[in-house]
């Protein structure tokens, strides 16, 4: 029987992934609503154009560290605790300056119609730290 999760372990953010640079989980893990990379670039580093998504929406998530950003020609500081959101259509550029890691997911702009709690039901199932309640 397929199971209705998958996992992927990546490693250490400041060991594995600063070894690879980059890591895209969505078909490892079988993603069917958005593309999530994981990013740890070496500092002063960057990838030598601007792009943009015709569909897709970009959340930038800062872990550590300290970066530049672009967003149409506009630039600003980014740092560990930021979380920018590109919107489809838009120009974006990201460069790391100091041991700067980061998450980026990318879902398609407008496709969300519902949240968490117009979403989510409890079930009957109970994990086994729930015994006691
Ligand atoms: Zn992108």
């Amino acid at each position: 029987m397929e199971k209705n999760y998958s996992i992927m372990k990546i490693g250490t953010l400041k060991g594995d992934l600063a070894d690879k640079g980059r890591i895209m989980v969505g078909q490892e893990l079988g993603l069917t609503g958005s593309e999530i990379s994981l990013n740890y670039p070496a500092v002063g580093t960057f990838a030598p154009f601007v792009h943009s998504h015709k569909l897709n929406e970009e959340v930038y998530i800062i872990l550590s560290g300290k970066g530049m950003f672009m967003v149409d020609g506009e630039e600003f500081l980014i740092q560990e605790g930021d979380i920018i959101r590109v919107a489809p259509g838009s120009g974006r550029a990201i460069k790391s300056d100091d041991h700067m890691s980061y998450i980026c997911i990318q879902t398609q702009g407008g496709s969300l119609t519902q949240a968490t709690n117009d979403d989510a039901e409890l079930t009957e199932s109970k994990a086994s730290w729930m015994k006691d309640l």
